[in-house]
């Protein structure tokens, strides 16, 4: 291994910069010529390759987002548009491929293994869908910055005797919306992994304040059955029968931008350097996550055709706290 090239695609994840800089700096150490791809494979389409050396990845551990650029890029769903990268990269001389990203990117990363190009996958989304990793890089700044807005929501619903409602992210997956919930204390969580009724979620709302809460909040999933546009919808219509308002918040891309948590910024860290380690053993095709605490490496075969569960003892004890 002589050059190696570092991407990051797909939605930004706090803690892909801490990844990109552990990368780099891990392969120069080996003595490898290191180089980062702008735009995810956008850029890497139409070959914009950049050398990368020590510094140039100085004062970035601490920053959201990512340097190099992210990109939605349709043509890279095409086999067309695959071979073209493959051929920036052989045309620049790179010899592998280091992709960080969440299930789609990892999900184009495959598909480059197929076509014989060296590339190893390094799991960084929020939404913590990516089968491989028990915890990907961003999920857990984007868990605490829901939970900042559920501990908000809690003051004024408390003060108010009001109900609200926090839709987060996590695209299909449930793990935010779960976690946020237990953590935050919620009254109950919708995720799309179980069937929810509406109608038990009023009960439960009104449970709460006869229980002598003084507020009641629900975190929904934004792939949920009922999401927030459509639970308000409900309650809004139900609102005389059922005899109190829900406030809806839907927190967006808000929980993204955060600054990286010490927990994002150490398994990023773990993750470039376990990344180079695969490269250095000729471990190809593999997305490197995390197992047991461990840095573990799974083909991208299985972690494609795989769909990650949702810990239904975390649901079941949701349910217990609530
Ligand atoms: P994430 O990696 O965060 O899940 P996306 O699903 O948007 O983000 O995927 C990021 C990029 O990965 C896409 O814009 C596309 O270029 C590439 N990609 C996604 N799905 C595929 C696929 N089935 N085949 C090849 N490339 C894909």
């Amino acid at each position: 291994m002589k050059k190696v090239a570092v991407l990051t695609s797909g939605g930004d994840a706090p803690g892909m910069n801490a990844a990109i800089r552990s990368s780099i700096r891990c392969g120069i150490a080996k003595g490898w010529e290191m180089y980062g791809v702008r735009n995810g494979y956008a850029g890497l389409i139409s070959g914009n390759i950049i050398p990368m050396g020590t510094r140039d990845v100085g004062g970035i551990i601490q920053k959201g987002g990512t340097i190099l650029g992210s990109a939605r890029c349709l043509e890279f769903k095409t086999e067309g548009g695959r071979l073209k990268g493959v051929r920036c990269l052989r045309q620049e001389g790179i010899d592998a491929l280091i992709v960080i990203g969440g299930n789609g990117s990892q999900t184009g990363s495959y598909y480059l293994h197929k076509l014989g190009y060296p590339v190893v996958g390094i799991a960084s989304t929020i939404d913590n869908d990516l089968y491989g990793s028990e915890i990907a890089i961003g999920v857990d700044t984007a868990l605490n910055i829901a939970l900042e807005a559920l501990d908000r929501l809690k003051v004024t619903a408390s003060s108010h005797q009001r109900a609200f409602l926090l839709e987060v992210m996590g695209r299909n997956c449930g793990y935010l919306a779960l976690m946020a919930g237990i953590a935050g204390g919620a009254e109950a969580i919708l995720v799309p992994e179980v069937e929810s009724d509406p109608e038990e979620i009023a009960e439960t709302l009104r449970e709460a304040y006869e229980h002598g809460k003084a507020h009641a909040i629900i975190v929904v999933a934004e792939g949920a059955k009922y999401n927030a546009s459509k639970l308000t919808t409900f309650f809004e219509k139900h609102e005389e029968r059922l005899g109190f308002k829900v406030r809806s918040t839907i927190l967006g891309h808000v929980q993204r931008g955060g600054v990286p948590s010490a927990f994002d910024r150490i398994l990023a860290s773990r993750f470039g350097s376990g990344a180079i380690i695969a490269l250095e053993r000729g471990e190809f095709g593999v997305l490197v996550g995390l197992s047991e605490n461990q840095v573990k490496t799974t083909p991208l075969e299985e972690v494609v055709s795989n769909k990650k569960q949702l810990n239904m003892d975390m649901f079941k004890l949701a349910r217990i706290l609530d």
